[in-house]
């Protein structure tokens, strides 16, 4: 099987994805039906909105497929995506994909600071442990799981996590040229399950 990565592409900022993939030469493709994950061994579900994600995810058939995908391969969600793949937002009624065990509280930051850009800490990237976080309604991570390792963080809050299959940040790497979370999937959930 390739090593293709298909990214959601039902809405939100999947061509950021698609290019941050493109730069480190990793082949990729846009999924909108449920036979587009056929061929792909990890995806990647972009920021957007979260409850027009999980519409379109049951309309297309999409929600139950990411579901029996996720058993044996990877996925990796940002923003809205971690939202849609989170078990409870504590804030809205969505019935989300329960792919890793977070609680979180949509659009977080209130109105004034809804969108910043700021310094994420990424211990695991020993030589340069500092990442751009770029943030926009963001969500954030209210608790997590005994199954759920923290990576990243924003001053003392999570911002970063992943589970055995399931990576998500609260931030958007794809709308910065820095790809080293993107390599870190690919290279330590994708090709290594
Ligand atoms: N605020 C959006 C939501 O709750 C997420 C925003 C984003 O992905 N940048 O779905």
């Amino acid at each position: 099987m390739s090593d293709m990565v298909g990214v959601l592409a039902l809405q939100g900022d999947f061509a950021k994805h698609l290019e941050s993939l493109k730069r480190l030469r990793v082949s990729a493709k846009p999924v909108r039906w449920p036979e587009e994950l056929d061929r792909c061994r990890g995806l990647i579900l972009p920021g957007g909105e979260s409850t027009t994600f999980v519409n379109l995810l049951k309309k297309s058939g999409l929600y139950e497929s990411i579901i029996a995908f996720a058993i044996d391969r990877a996925v990796m969600g940002t923003c809205a995506g971690l939202i849609a793949l989170s078990t409870a937002i504590v804030n809205d009624r969505m019935k989300t994909l329960g792919l890793i065990d977070l609680e979180v509280e949509r659009n977080a930051y209130g109105r004034q600071v809804d969108s910043f850009f700021d310094t994420v800490r990424i211990p695991m990237f020993k030589e340069k442990p500092d990442f751009e976080g770029v943030f926009i309604r963001a969500p954030r991570i209210l608790s997590f799981g005994n199954d759920v390792e923290e990576l990243g963080y924003h001053d003392s809050q999570v911002v970063m996590a992943k589970n055995r299959r399931v990576l998500v940040c609260t931030f958007h790497p794809e709308l910065t040229r820095d790809t080293r979370i993107h390599q870190y999937f690919v290279e330590s959930m994708v090709e290594h399950q």
